[in-house]
């Protein structure tokens, strides 16, 4: 089913009403006509949540969180997509209504590109988390280069989008090289504030546990979408953020209210 124009044509509105449109827009010059109207999923009586096509341009080069946003918090998810793990995280989503942001490696794009593309389709934003997941710190800004380009490549080729933001692998990059990121690509490092290191596989209780209890205002939450119990753990987390009042926007939006408040 696609969103009926009567829909979109009210979502614009509000996000100019909020000063975000340009975001929503998709602010290149080439790009006027908006990345939108894309089919909603509707199976299983699933939520109807907008699509959302906010990508952050804005001058920040390096963010760990939102101060003084508001109730608004952002889930990410690195190292996806996965061809079991990333359809249930997107199943469950759809469920709830929320969004997230998905760092992608693009190595796993190429090998799972319907998954790419259904995230995408889904209203989510997608993130580049390099071609094949180094350890950037290790490797000359040549080949950090090529990482990057290749990731922008493969999910420019494969769902038509051109992110916006970053996600260095272990989080191992230089603020020196953020710059150079933002100045070369337009690209923006999104480290996170909250980590529950689910990578460990802790189990999916301690993970909802951790996440949740050290969620505040404006958090970007880290998480894994290639491994089952994070999934699990977000069947308590996604609900649990929602009666704490937590609203669950993708980074650029939370990026964009961020910079109206
Ligand atoms: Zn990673």
């Amino acid at each position: 089913m696609e969103m009926d124009r009567r829909t979109f044509a009210r979502l614009l509105a509000s996000a100019a009403a909020l000063g975000g449109v340009s975001a929503l827009m998709g602010c290149q010059g080439r790009e006027a006509k908006p990345e939108a109207e894309v089919p909603l999923p509707t199976a299983g009586g699933a939520a109807r949540k907008p699509v959302s096509t906010a990508r952050y341009t804005g001058p920040e080069t390096w963010v760990r969180s939102v101060p003084g946003v508001g109730p608004y918090v952002s889930l990410t998810f690195d190292d996806g997509p996965h061809p079991v793990n990333t359809p249930r995280l997107l199943d469950l989503l759809a469920r709830e209504g929320v969004l997230a942001t998905f760092f992608l490696i693009g190595k796993n794009v190429e090998a799972y590109p319907a998954v790419a593309q259904r995230i995408v389709a889904e209203g989510h934003e997608v993130g580049n988390h390099t071609w094949s997941h180094p350890d950037l710190m290790l490797l000359s800004d040549e080949r950090v280069a090529g990482e990057v380009e290749k990731c922008q490549t493969v999910i420019r080729e494969v769902t038509g989008r051109t992110g916006t933001l970053f996600r260095p692998p272990y989080g191992s990059f230089s603020r020196t090289r953020g710059a150079w990121l933002k100045g070369t690509y337009g690209l923006t490092t999104v480290m996170w504030s909250v980590d529950p290191q689910d990578w460990r596989l802790p189990g999916a209780s301690v993970v909802a546990q951790r996440m949740l209890g050290a969620v505040h205002q404006g958090a970007i939450l880290l998480a894994h979408d290639i491994h089952a119990p994070t999934i699990e753990a977000m069947r308590t987390v996604v609900p649990g953020l929602k009666s704490r009042g937590y609203e669950c926007l993708t980074t650029s939006g939370l990026l964009a209210r961020g910079a109206m408040s």
